[in-house]
């Protein structure tokens, strides 16, 4: 085990049964987090949490569809019930990024996607912080996108989901930030992931655009959710949007 910073927290990870989240859950453990799987899929989020566990890491999988706001709320429920009374860590990473020209977008997808994007989050972070704040401190960290600050055609649906969550980022952080509660975001470029890797040729052609050139690995992206996840090394950071997106904001 690396450090164990994170000793005695419990982290709630959405999205952690693959891709950015999984490898979030892993970092997180690794500190020494009891991190919390979340996802629907429960095969592979008793994969992650083996994983963890075969390390000496604590872990354990809650299932849920975040897509309704009964999900939302039950899943910090469960989440609190397997933490203790306790979760010290909320990492709002389930997304979904349908891409594509915005008459095609149905308005089921739509919907789907601020759902996911918009309103979990929010509902979690209702159910959550107040209880961080009562006990003096907690981090959030939002995982957003450079499709939030820069127009992409073809990303208008997505993108104007993650700006909002750059905007729950700031307001939260207002919001909690007096009582204890870090609130940030990355602001992530192209990883790949699962998911992207089905799509190689376009996550290498968005990549080429950044002076990194090429597409992150879900590893550097969790390094930064650690980070800004962990007093030991993000303190004085709150309400920060951190652009880890190989410098493709910056050009
Ligand atoms: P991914 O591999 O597609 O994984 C998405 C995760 O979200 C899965 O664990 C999935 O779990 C969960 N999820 C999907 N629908 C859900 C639902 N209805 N209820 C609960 N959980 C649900 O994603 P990723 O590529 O790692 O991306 C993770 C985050 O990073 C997203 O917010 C994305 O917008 C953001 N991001 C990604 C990139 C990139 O290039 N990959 C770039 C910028 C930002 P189950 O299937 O088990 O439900």
């Amino acid at each position: 085990m690396a450090s164990a910073s994170m000793q005695g927290k419990v982290a709630l990870v959405t999205g952690a049964t693959s891709g950015i989240g999984s490898a979030t859950a892993e970092a997180l453990a690794e500190r020494g987090a009891h991190v919390l799987v979340a996802g629907r899929d429960s095969a592979r989020g008793k994969d992650v949490v083996s994983a963890i566990q075969k390390r000496g890491g604590k872990a354990d999988f809650v299932g849920a569809d975040l897509r309704d706001t009964q999900g939302v709320r039950q899943l910090a429920q469960d989440a609190l019930g397997l933490g203790g009374g306790r979760v010290d860590v909320l990492v709002n990473n389930a997304g979904i990024y349908p891409f594509g020209p915005t008459e095609d977008m149905e308005e089921s997808l739509f919907d789907a996607v601020h759902a996911l994007n918009v309103k979990a989050p929010f509902y979690l972070v209702a159910e959550l912080a107040p209880g961080m704040a009562d006990r003096g401190g907690g981090a959030i960290v939002n995982v957003s996108t450079v499709a939030a600050v820069l127009g992409y055609s073809g990303m208008a649906l997505y993108g104007s989901s993650k700006a909002a969550l750059n905007l729950l980022t700031k307001a939260w952080a207002a919001e909690y930030g007096p009582r204890g509660v870090r609130v940030n975001a990355v602001q992530v470029g192209p990883t790949r992931t699962e998911t992207t890797a089905q799509s190689e040729e376009d996550l290498r052609r968005l990549a080429a655009q950044a002076p990194a050139g090429r597409p992150a690995s879900a590893a550097e992206i969790a390094a930064a959710i650690v980070y800004l996840a962990d007093d030991a090394t993000s303190s004085f950071v709150q309400g920060a949007i951190l652009p880890v997106d190989g410098g493709r904001s910056a050009v």
